[in-house]
């Protein structure tokens, strides 16, 4: 996919996928209107492959089209896009914590730390000098 300039607003929060209650459904995934969630997928062991999809949380805008989906102001019925409850929309400040905890299996979390909690890190820094 091509490098997408420097956008022009960090929004105030952005969403992550809670790894461990995502069934890798890919429901969020085909709602996302900047296509910045993709699925991943990790061998474990005799158990088999775990699935979970992830927020490119650089790309995110915070839409919120992922949680909840887009209705009249008059319905007063919140419908959500996970069926597992699974997507939080987080303040950039605390997008580095709530990503090493809940975004991807520990071992994986570990070996993407820079891609995951770094680039949250650095949103969180943008925010503040904003
Ligand atoms: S908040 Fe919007 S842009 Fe961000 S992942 Fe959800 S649908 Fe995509
Ligand atoms: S809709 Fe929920 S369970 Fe399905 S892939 Fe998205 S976060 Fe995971």
């Amino acid at each position: 996919m091509a490098k997408q300039g420097p956008r022009k607003k960090l929004p105030k929060e952005i969403a992550i996928i809670n790894a461990d209650n995502c069934t890798g459904c890919e429901s969020c995934l085909e709602v996302c209107p900047v296509d910045c969630i993709n699925l991943k997928e990790m061998q474990h062991g005799v158990k088999g492959n775990q699935a979970w999809c992830e927020i490119d949380i650089e790309r995110c805008v915070g839409c919120e089209v992922c949680v909840h989906i887009p209705q009249k102001k008059t319905n007063p019925y919140e419908l959500t896009v996970c069926p597992w409850n699974a997507i939080e929309m987080v303040p950039v400040e605390l997008a580095a914590q709530v990503m090493a905890q809940v975004g991807g299996p520990p071992e994986y979390i570990a070996a993407n730390w820079d891609r995951l909690v770094g680039t949250a890190q650095h949103l969180a820094e943008l925010k503040a000098q904003a």
